[in-house]
């Protein structure tokens, strides 16, 4: 297998990866001929087919979900249409994600979406490189319990609205195993590896629809809008060759997203959005959410008498009154995770090591490197440099300002936070002190790009996307 991908004179079989898939899952192929059949992967790449077919087998490596459970409850006469109870009432859409700096959307997303009446059965994966992972920020709140077994994850689904879980050995182990040894051998950007790893864990979940949010930038995996169109189109491909309509928005991660990044700053900022907290330190973010959102919900034809602007309106102002803030809190609850620390951010032990970044001088803010960051965040603990390594949920970083804003000379910028040790705390300083520029002059002297530029369907392709006048203003 190594070999005929190093030399690429013809595609693998699905055969010959149903063979390789199956014998690395059961620990008859070590890691380091895996690793270095990826790496192989990375530089020949794999025809649509293979990708294809790479994805079946990934799935096929587990279970595929059934929502037409002969276990589900049945309906109160009274109960809301917001609680579907039974397979034809279900309207199931996930979205995912490619993989950013301080990408905490699946965390607010879920929740909404499911607090305005559609199921969302969201497998997500750990940190990959030096972009953070859903499950490690969920991870963050003691006792949240990622692997549920399939009836206990449907479970949830169906109860609260939305359940966020990772991978396990009954769905997708093959991701489970390939996703870790491609975060430590630098394997992750890959077309081929990046869609297969997407869309088996999407196929597995059994959604009605998808919804993509295809990254680019420094932090991405895709440097520029056109990588991320191939990317979009390959998952869009993929996913629709088996049976999952999708869409995808091409989004910009050149700057963290929102305020925090790593794990238990991320779901902090999050608690915080859910409340309704809108303002202009997560514009962003929220941006990203609703529109996420809103596409999820046009897909799920539940609120038929709404376009897509009405449904951006709609799940704008269902963020602001703070109504998903009640089903996150419920789904931690029901995926074992102490609701206390949801109820009271401020009661998270501060980590032992911190230092505040401030102003060498006064200007604008330029740049905060996403790359750089994300990086720092692995050298904090926030992430993993070695397969196995557990994070530390209190590793990160909070920014007090964002691109854009101007600054006084000595004021802080950033406050950097770790339970690793003293130079771990002091490289993580250094890191991030080097993500930040600051221009002479006030905010007129800079410019940022809108964070979302493109829709792309498999109909129409690449669309330019205008950001809805509501979140353009949101104040
Ligand atoms: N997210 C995934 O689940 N897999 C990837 O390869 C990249 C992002």
């Amino acid at each position: 297998m190594i070999q005929i991908k190093r030399h690429n004179h013809r595609p693998h079989t699905e055969d010959e990866l149903q063979w390789w898939v199956t014998e690395y899952v059961a620990d008859r192929i070590p890691d380091y001929q895996m690793a270095a059949w990826l790496m192989a992967v990375c530089w020949q790449g794999m025809t649509p087919e293979e990708t294809a077919s790479l994805t079946r087998c990934m799935y096929q490596s587990g279970q595929v979900l059934k929502w037409d459970l002969p276990s589900l409850p049945t309906p109160p006469p009274s109960s809301p249409p917001s609680s579907p109870q039974s397979s034809q009432d279900l309207a199931l859409v996930d979205k995912h994600s490619t993989g950013g700096v301080g990408d905490k959307v699946s965390i607010i997303l879920a929740p909404l979406v499911a607090s305005l009446g559609v199921n969302v059965p969201m497998m997500a994966g750990r940190g990959l490189g030096h972009t953070g992972g859903t499950i490690d920020k969920l991870e963050s709140i003691p006792g949240y319990q990622s692997q549920l077994s399939i009836a206990d994850f449907q479970k949830v689904v169906l109860e609260v609205g939305c359940a966020i879980v990772s991978t396990t050995p009954d769905v997708c182990p093959a991701d489970q195993k390939l996703y870790s040894l491609r975060d430590v051998t630098a394997t992750v950007a890959s077309i081929p590896l990046q869609t297969a790893s997407i869309v088996c864990k999407k196929v597995a979940e059994a959604p009605h629809s998808l919804v993509l949010d295809a990254k680019y930038g420094r932090a991405s995996f895709q440097a520029d809008s056109s990588e991320a169109l191939v990317l979009a189109e390959s998952l869009i491909r993929t996913a629709e060759a088996n049976g999952v309509k999708s869409t995808a928005f091409l989004t910009r991660n050149d700057h963290p997203i929102g305020r925090a990044v790593g794990n238990w700053w991320e779901v902090k900022e999050c608690i915080d959005v859910l409340h309704g907290n809108i303002n202009k330190g997560n514009h962003d973010l929220v941006t990203l959410v609703v529109v996420l959102a809103a596409q999820m919900l046009l897909q799920a034809n539940r609120h038929r008498n709404k376009n897509f602007d009405g449904l951006v309106h709609l799940v704008y102002e269902t963020l602001r009154e703070g109504n998903a803030f009640e089903v996150f809190r419920k789904m931690v609850q029901a995926q074992g995770g102490d609701v206390s620390l949801v109820d009271d951010p401020e009661s998270f032990p501060p980590p032992t090591f911190s230092q505040d970044i401030v102003a060498p001088q006064a200007g604008t803010i330029a740049n905060l490197d996403a790359l750089l960051i994300g990086r720092a965040g692995i050298a904090l603990g926030a992430g993993r440099s070695e397969g196995g390594e557990t994070v530390d949920p209190g590793a990160g970083v909070w920014f007090h300002v964002g691109v854009l804003d101007e600054v006084e000379a000595d004021q802080v910028l950033a406050t950097v936070y770790t339970n690793r040790s003293a130079d771990r705390l002091a490289k993580g300083v250094e890191m991030v002190t080097s993500a930040i520029k600051i221009q002479d002059g006030g905010s007129a002297v800079c410019r940022t790009p809108p964070i979302i530029s493109h829709f792309v369907t498999s109909r129409d392709g690449a669309q330019i996307f205008n950001i809805p006048k509501v979140l353009r203003d949101m104040s």
